[in-house]
């Protein structure tokens, strides 16, 4: 990295944030950036809800090297909205801009099998698995890295999942040939399903001089594999939120993570390896973590920004308890009402056509702080 990189110099106001990915998520921190007299170029393979608070912007294919050589020049530091990268993008950004969070954050975050391995070479429990590496029509075979995963189980593809896509229940091993060939037969993880009490996640955000702050834990409620509800306070014993935040700690550092990074868990406290596991890690600032923008003093977006430039983290403190709510699909129509609710915030992402399940803004109810 050059002297001028953020890893020295803070990036003063006026430089200019590169973002890769034009949807919802780039645009809370296009708007985090500007707020902080950030100027924010979008890259995207299509335009998106970020692209109308964004001054700049490029279409162009995400494997469009010459396109992202020219992006990254005319920015000051390059970061990410979503993890599905590809390895050669992110090279060709970071060979003219410093990139945050880390190619190396990407990479473990892409692929369940490396991630996997990963928390649990860092001694972060995860849900038993086993690894699914080769399928012929009469057997299949996997590698079973820690316990013997248990059954009912889910079928995970290794890559290109998210919000439940690319999984299958399987009820017994019988079905796990048939799974695997609804899945495409490529490598996957098989996953031991977790009888939970709740799904958590929390919200941490690392500086470029290895500081680490996290929110507070937020309790999700799933609704058809996709994010419905988050709830501040989750609803958990006080231990777990120390818990969770050494296990984030111990991730940013591990990967070099400069920015916020979201980690989920299923809170299990009658499991073995229990009272969390961890589910998932997301490279990037995340809809559990959407509550941040209304209930704390500095968001995840902003935050985000702040590691990024190199500034110091703002505060994470919450100063309302706060319930987020994910309006899906057709639910953007009774926008009226929502709007007419005086104790919540409103988001509305700009996108067009309503389709089912898709992301088209949200609400975060308001509440007196209950507990610290
Ligand atoms: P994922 O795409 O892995 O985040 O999964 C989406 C949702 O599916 C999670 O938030 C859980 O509600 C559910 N899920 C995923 N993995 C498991 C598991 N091993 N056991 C139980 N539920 C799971």
């Amino acid at each position: 990295m050059s002297d001028t990189s953020p890893k020295n110099t803070p990036l003063p106001p006026g430089s200019t944030i590169g973002i890769l990915g034009g949807g919802q998520l780039g645009r809370m921190l296009a708007v985090a950036a500007t707020q902080l007299g950030f100027h924010v170029h979008i890259f995207s393979d299509t335009p998106g809800p970020a692209f109308e608070v964004a001054q700049s912007h490029t279409v162009a294919p995400y494997e469009d090297e010459a396109a992202i050589a020219a992006f990254a020049r005319s920015v000051d530091v390059v970061t990410y909205e979503f993890e599905n990268i590809p390895r050669a993008t992110a090279e060709a950004a970071m060979a003219h801009a410093p990139l945050h969070p880390s190619l190396k954050a990407l990479e473990t975050s892409q692929d369940r099998i490396v991630e996997k391995a990963f928390l649990s070479g860092l001694g972060i429990p995860v849900a038993p698995y086993a690894v699914v590496t080769r399928h012929t029509k009469k057997s299949i075979n996997y590698d079973v890295p820690g316990a013997q995963p248990k059954y009912p189980a889910l079928l995970k593809t290794a890559r290109f999942g998210y919000d439940g896509k690319g999984q299958v229940r399987v009820e017994s091993e019988d079905d796990l040939t048939d799974a695997h060939t609804q899945i495409g037969l490529v490598p996957s993880v098989l996953e031991e399903r977790i009888a939970f009490a709740r799904e958590i996640s929390i919200i941490a955000v690392g500086d470029v001089d290895g500081n680490v702050n996290s929110y507070d834990l937020a309790e999700n409620v799933h609704e058809n594999q996709i994010l419905k509800t988050s709830m501040i306070p989750a609803n958990v014993p006080d231990n777990l939120m120390p818990m969770a935040h050494v296990m984030a700690e111990r991730i940013v550092r591990a990967l070099d993570y400069v920015g916020t990074l979201a980690v989920e868990f299923f809170h299990c406290p009658d499991h073995p390896e229990g009272p969390l596991l961890v589910n998932e890690i997301a490279p990037r600032v995340h809809n559990s973590g959407h509550w941040t923008l209304d209930a704390c003093l500095c968001s995840q977006f902003e935050n985000h920004i702040r590691a990024i430039v190199g500034w110091p983290l703002g505060s994470t403190r919450r100063h309302s308890d706060a319930l987020m709510t994910n309006l899906l699909g057709d639910e953007i129509t009774t926008w009226a009402d929502i709007a007419a609710d005086t104790s919540s915030a409103f988001h509305v992402y700009g996108k067009g056509e309503a389709r089912s399940a898709r992301k088209m803004g949200h609400m975060t109810r308001l509440s007196p702080l209950t507990r610290e």
